[in-house]
């Protein structure tokens, strides 16, 4: 059996010629897939019985087994996903308004070592293919009641998406694509901890995603403590790279900034990341700590959220605190794998 969704279109295209089949049926198919959210080639009405018969032999379209799905009041719902090779990996759906926004992962674990995140505790087991990118954002479409649509895409979940970008930027053209879920990309967000040769790379891309910089720290100091892959790396160049994806998109940038209590949230860490923010054309979005078992962090209190935020404002940064969503199925990124593989 062969994956349909890794290598899509090609190996269903180079399949359908050997079969002798018109190339019409390739885009029959595809419209079945992202328009028609089919689940089997049985749903797919249009397409003669013998050749549904011959593709259900030859091709699987979904790689995945949904291991767990909860929902919460709010209209959150989460999914985690066995792979084939037994690893697991969360992608979540997000109801607010008219927005339906559709958060996904893109590595099995994370290699980046933040230590306050739960997708890094273990290291980074692999990378997820285009085809396991593709089906996250499949199989949560599936989940949308009749007059739902998919608006927006966020990579924030599990993984360094710039550290997989080869197969990650296969998986993003459809969603973007006309013919694919027809998402613009200005709604996909790639959250990166801040790798500047992969950021050139996707500034030379000319796609205008929305980046969002996971910065954490106003300083090296605490940025290498916090965010270990740092300290190869340092906060000016990673600020340089994201201006010049600002020059290319045009579109302004997030920076995100996880409130941690007693450890970065001080008036004055608040007065340094103004300084170190002063004239970008950025958005700082504040992200009080969601706290993860075992480790030893803490949430601050919401006055000390207001005051760490009020400074920003008053030095002419644009902040917003980040609303929580799904706290109760444990919607933060890794922690629903975590506690699976933990067994608590
Ligand atoms: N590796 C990418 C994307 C995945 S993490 C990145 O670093 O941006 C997505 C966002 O969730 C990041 O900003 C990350 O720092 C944040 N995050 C991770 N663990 C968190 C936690 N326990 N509480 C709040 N935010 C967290």
């Amino acid at each position: 059996m062969q994956s349909l969704l890794d290598a899509f279109p090609e190996n269903l295209t180079s399949w359908l010629a050997e079969q002798a089949q018109p190339a019409f049926r390739g885009s029959q198919i595809q419209r079945w897939l992202f328009q028609g959210r089919a689940d089997s080639f049985d749903q797919m009405s249009d397409l003669p019985a013998n050749l549904r018969d011959r593709l259900q032999e030859q091709f699987q379209i979904w790689s995945t087994d949904i291991a767990l799905h909860q929902q919460s009041a709010d209209g959150t719902e989460k999914l985690l996903l066995r792979l084939a090779d037994g690893q697991t990996i969360e992608c979540v759906l997000l109801r607010d308004g008219q927005r339906r926004t559709i958060c996904i992962s893109s590595q099995v674990g994370c290699a980046m070592g933040c230590v306050f995140c739960a997708s890094g505790l273990d290291g980074v087991k692999r990378n997820l293919t285009s085809g396991e990118i593709l089906e996250q954002m499949l199989k949560l479409q599936r989940l949308l009641a009749p007059g739902e649509r998919l608006s927006h895409i966020v990579v924030m979940g599990m993984g360094e998406p710039l550290a997989n970008l080869d197969r990650l930027l296969p998986a993003l053209d459809w969603a973007h694509r006309r013919d694919g879920l027809g998402i613009s990309a200005r709604r996909i967000t790639i959250s990166t901890v801040g790798l500047p040769p992969a950021l050139d790379r996707l500034s030379r891309l000319e796609i205008p995603y929305h980046l969002a910089v996971s910065l954490h720290a106003p300083n090296d100091d605490l940025r290498n403590q916090l965010v270990p892959v740092n300290r190869g790396i340092g906060i000016a160049a990673i600020l340089a790279a994201a201006d010049r994806y600002f020059q290319v998109s045009g579109r302004r940038l997030t920076f995100e900034y996880v409130l941690l209590g007693q450890v970065n949230d001080q008036v004055d860490h608040a007065r340094q990341l103004a300084a170190l923010l002063r004239g970008q054309n950025a958005l700082l979005n504040v992200i009080p700590y969601n706290p993860v078992a075992g480790l030893p962090y803490e949430t601050p209190s919401a006055a000390d959220q207001r005051a760490f935020c009020a400074v920003l404002t008053r030095a002419g940064i644009q902040v917003q605190i980040r609303e929580r969503k799904g706290d109760e199925i444990d919607a933060a990124c890794g922690q629903l794998r975590r506690k699976q593989l933990i067994g608590s």
